[in-house]
């Protein structure tokens, strides 16, 4: 039966996930307890044993903060570590028939069943990671119009297929161009 792998891959999936949740809140709640520890003592006079706390507190509560869902989220679409400030970031991805997408074509205003989508976020990044989104857009092109786009006619693309393949392969090859 074709489901009994993918079933597997999704059970995999959930767990690594309920894993990865379970961690990072451990990690949060260590490093809130940490912190709050070493400010008591901090407070209360012990200043070398309230700074370490501090650092573990914090360490903790970085580590936490990157291992949840969307911290590897951003992770993922980080920089180089030698980005800092303000910059707009550019990123595409197929559209495929499959997923019933809504919306129109910039270019040419057909519906789009299958294309590509690009999004525009003009973000805040440290050391490369997006910490602060200032705001976002969505460009959707029509497969005809992803083509001209994205600069990949020619004469592989004779069926709507292979027309994605294409496209996902030059999505491909930028994605990895930007890291
Ligand atoms: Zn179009």
């Amino acid at each position: 039966m074709p489901e009994t792998p993918s079933t597997l891959v999704a059970a995999a999936d959930a767990t690594s996930e309920l894993l990865y949740a379970a961690g990072s809140l451990l990690a949060l709640l260590v490093g809130v307890v940490a912190t709050a520890a070493g400010l008591v003592a901090g407070a209360g006079g012990d200043l070398v044993p309230g700074a370490i706390l501090l650092v573990v507190g914090v360490a903790f509560l970085l580590l936490g903060a990157a291992t949840t869902r969307r911290g590897r989220r951003r992770i993922a679409r980080r920089h180089g570590p030698t980005a800092f400030g303000r910059r707009p970031t550019v990123e595409s991805r197929i559209v495929r028939p499959e997923e019933s997408f809504d919306g129109r074509c910039v270019r040419c205003g057909a519906s789009v069943e299958s294309g590509a989508v690009r999004r525009y976020r003009e973000e805040t990044l440290v050391a490369g990671v997006p910490l602060y989104t200032h705001e976002t857009g969505e460009n959707a092109y029509c497969l005809d119009c992803a083509l001209d786009e994205f600069g990949v006619r020619d004469d592989t693309t004779d069926t709507d297929a292979d027309a994605l393949d294409a496209l996902a392969e030059r999505e491909s090859e930028t994605t990895e161009a930007t890291q």
